[in-house]
């Protein structure tokens, strides 16, 4: 499938990069690493007039210390810089995990935390060729009207399927966000919107341009699983990341993330209070797998049922929250 005609932009500068996003905003698609984007332009899922590169911006590369603050993660890093880190490795495990997850190393040379963090929602439906789409009358995410997945319903389920974005929620992590009117930094949290063909609040003129992990996340233990068909490189059909404090054998603070079953990546409520003061034991894994798979609400985006899709929450939820609590 050959790529759509474009304009390619190449800025040396956040401040050229954001000019052309102030100009070109509409009609302008940012290419990262462009590992997603470009088969997505291949099976004319956009077909932007521009493209802008950031590639060559150096201030948006690499890890940063800020002593007694946190990490500064620049947008660009890519992913096999964040599983190469010893000192990510060390004090935010859980998310040099996640991130080793990712695809396959090639492509995570080239892919980025900022692109894993933007990545569009996927679904069975929506990630194939305009002919495939064509043939099946085309829906609700793109140059159609209805849902394959929820006919008679006018939402979107497309599913979030990135790895790194569980692990950062575990973390707290801030992105800060670039745009004409100036930077802005919000809460991880608050980027996604849970709408499948409309999942983060990012308007056409603004561009994600780093990652914050505060210093109170830090030294967690932490461990990110996940369900894929290809176990050597695929996106998630199911992600679960734990990060977990203890104190003298008891729960001190605990979270849970999971990826890939909703349209946007999820932290599980009420995992606090139920393990915290706490020693974890079977019965309680059990407890958070199953208010785990109460929050994922899996449809049939991909190649495996919701239901499986479920279960293998509950399960991978029970055995992270084994593994953290005996490491
Ligand atoms: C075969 C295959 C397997 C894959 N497996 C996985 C997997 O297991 N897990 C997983 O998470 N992903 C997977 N991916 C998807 C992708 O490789 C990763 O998500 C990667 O991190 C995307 O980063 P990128 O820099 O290449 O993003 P790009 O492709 O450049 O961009 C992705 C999206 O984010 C936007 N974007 C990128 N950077 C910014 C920015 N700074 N500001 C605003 N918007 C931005 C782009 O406009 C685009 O919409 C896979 C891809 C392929 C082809
Ligand atoms: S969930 Fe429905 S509207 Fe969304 S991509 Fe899939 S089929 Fe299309």
């Amino acid at each position: 499938m050959s790529l759509p005609q474009f304009k390619l932009f190449r800025p040396r500068s956040l401040e050229e990069a954001v000019a052309l996003l102030a100009k070109h905003g509409g009609n302008l698609r940012v290419l990262a690493g462009g590992t997603d984007l470009i088969p997505s332009m291949r099976q004319r899922l956009f077909a932007p007039e521009f493209v802008l590169d950031i590639r060559h911006i150096e201030e948006l590369k690499g890890i940063h210390i800020v002593t007694r603050r946190g990490v500064t993660i620049g947008a660009l890093t890519t992913l096999s810089e964040i599983e190469g880190s010893a000192f990510l490795r060390q004090h935010y495990a859980v998310l040099t995990e996640a991130a080793a997850t990712v695809a396959s190393p090639i492509l995570r040379n080239m892919g980025t935390i900022g692109g894993n963090i933007c990545l569009d929602t996927r679904c069975l439906w929506y990630n194939q060729s305009h002919t495939w789409r064509k043939g099946c009358g085309f829906c609700i995410k793109k140059d159609g009207n209805l849902c394959h997945v929820a006919p008679g319903g006018n939402k979107c389920w497309a599913a979030f399927s990135g790895d790194t974005p569980p692990a950062l929620l575990c973390l707290n992590a801030e992105i800060e966000i670039a745009g004409p009117a100036g930077a802005r930094r919000l809460p991880l949290a608050s980027f996604y919107t849970g709408i499948g063909d409309d999942y983060r609040k990012l308007q056409p003129n603004e561009i994600l341009t780093r990652v914050f992990l505060p210093e109170s996340s830090a030294n967690y233990r932490g461990v990110y699983r996940k369900l894929r068909i290809r176990g050597s490189i695929d996106y998630p059909l199911a992600g679960v990341a734990v990060t977990m404090k203890r104190f003298n054998g008891h729960v001190s603070e605990a979270r849970v993330a999971i990826t890939a079953v909703n349209p946007a990546p999820m932290l599980v409520g009420k995992v606090g209070p139920l393990l915290e003061g706490k020693v974890v034991d079977e019965a309680l894994a059990e407890a958070v797998g199953e208010l785990a798979a109460r929050t994922a609400k899996p449809l049939t985006t991909s190649a495996l049922t919701p239901e499986y899709r479920r279960e293998m929450i509950r399960v991978f939820t029970k055995r992270a929250v084994l593994a953290v609590a005996t490491s």
